[in-house]
């Protein structure tokens, strides 16, 4: 099976249609996808997205034998937002976590050193809060990551603050850096994976494609981030979890086997990666 990893369907891009999104999805294969929250909000509709009511609410609305996809969700404020993120927001979080099984992660959270909506600092000390829930509640994290042009500052620290959580396995949300960071994360305790998304297929992404070709059988997977980044195939339109099937499709072409099988790998990692 196709899982998308990561997507945002609770934003204002799906208000209209999300039912028939979400039908499109399973009829393209992508059985199980993750709803990461990015903020408040976010958080709070990733909660209520993945609990067996809203299936019902779909089912209502497209007929009780529809086919659709498994949602899973996590909590966690977006490095942009990041100064929403105080111990009251995470203690709120945490209560969520425990109370719905179907949140199996941290984030998304991280670093954005291009935008810097927010202050380094305040982005160091939001992800680093992230960083201790996830430890407590033994949830894996997604992780942004993005350095400002002519910099790797954002990276660096990135792997300062892994460092710093050994126990705790991220998963590095639209992979787009270099091979020497590649292995560094790879290389860390923790076990973190890597989440190749729209920009791998993008023509001028080569060098992100060598690096797809590389990584181990076992350290990644893939995903959409719709509404954002669709992949080449689809490119000028909304993004959607279905397309996540052309991002299989390129990684299977650059690594030199059929679709089928990069289904099953990625299907596989995220599986047992989130405990789904
Ligand atoms: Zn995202």
């Amino acid at each position: 099976m196709f899982i998308d990893t990561h997507c945002h369907l609770m934003e204002a891009h799906f208000k209209a249609d999300v039912a028939l999104v979400l039908q499109r999805s399973a009829l393209a294969g992508v059985s199980k996808l993750l709803n990461i929250g990015c903020h408040l909000e976010g958080s709070r509709e990733s909660d209520r997205m993945c609990r067996p009511e809203y299936l019902e609410e779909i089912r209502g609305l497209l007929g009780a034998s529809v086919t659709l996809p498994e949602i899973y969700g996590s909590q966690g404020i977006h490095p942009h937002d990041s100064n929403q993120t105080t111990d009251e927001v995470m203690g709120d979080f945490e209560k969520v976590i425990r109370s719905n099984r179907r949140i199996v992660a941290i984030g998304e959270t991280g670093l954005d050193y291009f935008y810097m909506n927010q202050p380094r600092e305040v982005q160091l000390s939001s992800l680093r809060k992230h960083m201790v829930l996830a430890q407590e509640v033994g949830l894996p994290v997604s992780i942004h990551c993005r350095d400002a042009i002519d910099s790797l500052d954002a990276r660096k620290d990135m792997l300062k603050i892994l460092a710093e959580f050994p126990k705790v396995r991220c998963v590095m949300h639209c992979f787009v850096q270099d091979q020497e960071y590649a292995d560094a994360v790879l290389a860390m305790p923790g076990g973190h994976i890597l989440s190749f998304g729209g920009v791998v297929t993008y023509p001028s992404s080569e060098a992100l494609r060598k690096i797809a070709s590389y990584v181990p059988a076992d350290r990644f997977v893939i995903e959409t981030d719709s509404p954002y980044l669709t992949a080449q195939a689809f490119r000028g339109k909304r993004n959607e979890p279905a397309f996540v099937v052309a991002t299989g499709k390129v990684l299977a072409e650059v690594r030199g086997v059929e679709v089928g099988e990069i289904e099953k790998l990625t299907g596989g990692t995220a599986e047992r990666f989130f405990g789904i």
